[in-house]
């Protein structure tokens, strides 16, 4: 075996997710317009900015749990207060993200793990953390990963650090339509055996964005771009950092013939003999 790539489930080679701040109303009609093409999105929510009653800027939690979960996309944290941790102090970095966790969790219902950081995030710090010290305490409440921003490029690659995910684009960039042409028109197996690992394409931004450069029709030659691809797995960040890290803890024996799943996730991936499927809690040979 010369090389051995991991796979999104069923096999594909490539991923898209999306990221969106601030549960402003038109996150309901970014839900649709992604949902409607089989994508998925990540909505990041500050908990003590939610509406307390429908139709105005921000949504209701109650419209994040149909809307939003109930539509198959995934409510991240926000801060409760929108605060960057880079320009505050650590107890107060902490206790925005941590609030944010315990009230998302209880108005909704469920786990929540991810996180888009607020502002400037992590770029700048001049509030007396550090990078370290705010990665440290997002791990310690439980965040798993945290979206960055700040370093769009066309790499299409998985996160090095997961708490400090830097996004393809922001969906305004100049080249964001020739990066997605790019992306989808990659054909993985066609490259030399070393470049035959897995490509995701991350979208961000805000969805009052559209409203404000009225250029929603921007946004759906974009998804649609994307879109269908028979390659290509469209999931929430936090589906991607699961399956991610799911397939970091596969178990191979030394000469790499052997291959133990420990984990619930069906995990892919590609060697010179083709794409192998390990079912959870199932050893196969390669
Ligand atoms: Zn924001």
């Amino acid at each position: 075996m010369t090389f051995l790539h991991m796979r999104f489930p069923e096999g594909k080679t490539k991923a898209v997710t999306l990221s969106y701040d601030d549960g402003v109303r038109q996150d309901l009609r970014l839900a649709e317009l992604t949902g409607a093409r089989g994508m998925k999105c990540t909505f990041n929510i500050n908990s003590a900015l939610v509406a307390k009653t429908p139709g105005g800027g921000k949504l209701t939690y109650e419209e994040l749990r149909t809307e939003i979960l109930g539509k198959g996309h995934e409510v991240a944290i926000h801060g409760e207060y929108h605060l960057a941790p880079g320009t505050s102090r650590t107890l107060v970095g902490l206790r925005d993200a941590l609030n944010g966790r315990l009230q998302l969790e209880e108005h909704l219902g469920c786990i929540i793990r991810g996180m888009a950081y607020p502002n400037s995030g992590v770029t700048r710090f001049t509030g007396g953390s550090d990078y370290e010290t705010v990665r440290r305490y997002l791990r310690d409440i439980g965040i798993v990963y945290a979206r960055s921003l700040g370093g769009d490029n066309n790499r299409f690659a998985l996160p090095e650090d997961w708490y400090c995910w830097i996004p393809t684009a922001h969906h305004d960039h100049p080249d964001v339509l020739d990066w997605a042409r790019e992306f989808v028109d990659m054909k993985i197996n066609e490259l030399y055996l070393d470049a035959r690992y897995p490509r995701l394409f991350y979208l961000w931004g805000h969805s009052y964005e559209f409203d404000r450069n009225r250029n929603w029709a921007h946004m759906e030659e974009l998804c649609d771009l994307l879109c269908g691809k028979a390659d290509v797995w469209y999931a929430t960040n936090m589906a991607v950092y699961d399956y991610v890290t799911a397939f970091r803890s596969l178990v191979f024996s030394a000469a790499g013939t052997i291959c133990y799943n420990p984990t619930l996730l069906d995990l892919f991936f590609e060697t010179d003999s083709g794409v192998f499927r390990v079912r959870p809690g199932e050893t196969i040979r390669i």
